[in-house]
């Protein structure tokens, strides 16, 4: 019974009996085991979807509710607070995708990517998928079926619909360099197909970032591909895991912490003020790239957002730049 769970006060009993009609929902789960940090206390109820027809019947049944919502992908990208989220989190397990030749017609709102305008249409593809397919997964196993385009993100360890909100991006590329189109549960719940221009992409930003769009859901996205040779795609990824194997610590953190600010590196800021391998608690700025914080043990959200407040602090003073934070703080608990 719903009793169990932390706290109860945002949660109607009719709402948990109701979301267990659609998909699985557990009380009180840690989100710990969600993250790539290891690092989050409880959701109130936590629904685990594995289509986007589920993941918008339980948006829209929680909306219903007025219920609190929060959609996590692969948790790569978010530090959770210590005393977790109120209301509903789904975990995206919608994961179908299918590859078609690219059809666009004549008075079709979408255009091709910059990239993609001088390739034949007879060479491109069209890779259709549900928001919570992985994006590393995908970019491997197109590079074996011999479609270029996203090797770039085989490093990238979250879902699609994460990529869309951040416009994740490494090397070479970025989602903005290949999407075609994002089709969106909006808040009124209508589905809503949005083009590449739409979604107002730059540097770790869409229109998501910008607050134009909060309420929406991402349910699926189409990417263009283009034919290519399966070996020399597979050796590019051998490249870039080589790349990031030699740059990147291993073990559980959340990526980049914080944005580049325009002309430098946020890693070089954080190695110049002296934080390399600075800790607190078992948070601890990464030896090896200084824009990661690693969870060493048993983290607390606090002690990383604490190492994130000391970085952005002590950067203000001795450069006078602002570190824009690139991971996502979510609920409460960080203090
Ligand atoms: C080791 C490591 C390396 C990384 N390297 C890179 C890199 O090279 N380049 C890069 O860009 N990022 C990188 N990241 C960060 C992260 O992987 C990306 O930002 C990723 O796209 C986040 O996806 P996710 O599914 O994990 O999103 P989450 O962290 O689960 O969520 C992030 C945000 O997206 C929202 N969201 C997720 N799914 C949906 C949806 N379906 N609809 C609406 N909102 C949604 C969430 O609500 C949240 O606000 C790295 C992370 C790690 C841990």
């Amino acid at each position: 019974m719903w009793q169990e769970a932390a706290t109860t006060d945002v949660m109607d009993e009719r709402l948990i009996t109701e979301l267990r009609n659609i998909a699985p929902t557990k009380a009180a789960e840690p989100l710990s085991r969600h993250t790539t940090f290891g690092i989050g206390g409880p959701a109130d109820a936590f629904v685990t979807v594995r289509s986007s027809q589920e993941l918008s019947r339980v948006v829209m049944m929680t909306r219903e509710f007025a219920a609190p919502l929060f959609v996590l992908g692969s948790g790569s990208n978010v530090l959770i607070g210590d005393r977790g989220i109120r209301g509903v989190v789904i975990d995206n397990q919608a994961k179908s995708w299918r590859v078609t030749p690219l059809h666009l017609g004549e008075d079709s709102p979408v255009a091709m990517p910059a990239a993609f305008k001088d390739v034949p249409p007879d060479e491109c593809m069209t890779l259709w998928c549900e928001s919570g397919a992985s994006f590393a997964a995908l970019a491997r196993q197109m590079a074996r079926d011999g479609f270029a385009g996203i090797e770039w993100a085989a490093g990238i360890p979250g879902t699609l619909g994460g990529a869309v909100v951040y416009n994740a991006g490494a090397y070479e590329g970025c989602i903005a360099d290949v999407l075609l189109a994002t089709s969106l549960l909006t808040g009124s719940n209508g589905v809503k197909s949005m083009t590449n221009a739409e979604m107002q992409f730059s540097y770790r930003n869409s229109i998501f970032t910008h607050g134009a769009c909060e309420t929406c859901v991402v349910l699926s996205v189409e990417l263009v591909l283009r034919r290519g040779d399966a070996n020399t795609l597979l050796a590019k990824i051998i490249e870039f895991d080589r790349a990031r194997l030699a740059a990147q610590p291993r073990g559980r953190n959340s990526g980049s912490t914080f944005k580049n600010p325009t002309g430098d590196n946020a890693w070089r800021l954080i190695d110049a003020v002296g934080l390399r391998g600075h800790r607190i608690g078992d948070a601890k700025i990464s030896e090896k790239h200084t824009n990661f914080i690693e969870n060493i043990g048993a983290a607390r959200a606090a002690d990383v957002a604490a190492l994130m407040r000391d970085a952005q602090r002590r950067v203000k003073e001795q450069f006078g730049i602002d570190l824009e934070p690139e991971v996502e703080l979510v609920g409460e608990g960080f203090e």
